[in-house]
């Protein structure tokens, strides 16, 4: 599971928590989300503007 951060905003998608607010329950693969997917906090990037970061949790 890997984390996808805004670098607009700093909003991050973790695959492992998902986004149950914007639809996408926990454990949804970033691959799985729309590509017209744009960043929830801030609405200006969308999907393909994101950025892999770093894993956030030590859930391994
Ligand atoms: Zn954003």
């Amino acid at each position: 599971m890997s984390v996808y951060r805004c670098p607009c905003c700093g909003y991050t998608y973790d695959e492992a928590k998902g986004a149950p607010r914007e639809g996408f329950p926990a454990g949804t693969p970033f691959a799985d989300i729309p590509d017209y997917w744009c960043c929830p906090d801030c609405a200006v990037l969308e999907k393909v503007d994101f950025e892999a970061s770093e894993e956030s949790g030590v859930n391994s």
